[in-house]
């Protein structure tokens, strides 16, 4: 899923400055499943920023609402029945939400209120862990199904680069070496042979170094 957190509430003031009425709107796709703006997350909010702003003498009128998802132009239309009750919409959704509703409602003034990560998991309760960069070529069957694009921290297609330590990266030591992750798993699952082969150069364009990307399935166009 797309990890998030909120963004400073210093922040959140600072972009709503000129606001009078605000349509604070969650998800409920993944920023509920790593609580950054669900429905909970947005209650929350709301008062934090009535809170701030009663403080600072002027205060604000939230509109609460969650759609099913950001991401997706048939929710997105559902933002019409909040119409002409905001001054601007703060967006709890990932960023691809925020592009949405920019995109698909040209006149409404959009703000991100979460910080969008990465795709991860949840590696224990209040953890995630970057898994995937989404770079559109994937190797992960080469790799004993640990992504080295995402988790090493050079992105070597033929690692390890030399520096680890304890088998934690030289670069970030609170976080494993994943070559050497990939080098001890593949030895676990019978394919330590793997590591002998040198992948070749990498063409990036397929992770969006030739532009933004887009997936066309011509069998679900109508
Ligand atoms: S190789 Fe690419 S698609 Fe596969 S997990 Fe890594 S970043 Fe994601
Ligand atoms: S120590 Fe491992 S994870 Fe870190 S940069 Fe080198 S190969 Fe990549």
């Amino acid at each position: 899923m797309i990890i998030a957190e909120r963004k400073p509430i210093g922040e959140i003031l600072d972009m709503i400055r000129d606001c009078d009425r605000v349509l604070l709107l969650g998800c409920r796709g993944c920023v509920t499943v790593c609580s950054a703006g669900g429905e909970r997350e947005v209650e929350i909010l709301a008062s934090l920023l009535k809170l701030g702003r009663k403080k600072e003498g002027r205060p604000v009128e939230i509109v609460e609402g969650t759609l099913v998802r950001q991401c997706d132009r048939e929710y997105i239309a559902g933002l019409a029945q909040w119409d002409g009750q905001y001054d601007a919409v703060l967006s709890m959704a990932c960023g691809v939400g925020v592009n949405f509703i920019a995109n698909l409602r040209p006149a409404t003034v959009v703000f991100p209120a979460v910080n969008t990560s990465f795709f991860g998991g949840s590696a224990t309760q209040g953890v995630w862990t970057e898994q995937c960069a989404g770079c559109g070529n994937c190797i992960l069957h080469l790799t004993g199904g640990l992504c080295p694009v995402a988790r090493c921290a050079k992105s070597l297609m033929n690692g390890p680069c030399g520096g680890s330590q304890n088998a934690r990266c030289e670069i970030n030591p609170n976080v494993d070496c994943v070559w050497q992750l990939i080098h001890d798993r593949l030895g676990r699952i019978n394919r330590a042979e793997q590591m002998l082969q040198i992948a070749p150069i990498r063409d990036w364009q397929s992770a969006g170094h030739g532009g933004p990307r887009q997936v066309v399935r011509d069998d679900l166009i109508v």
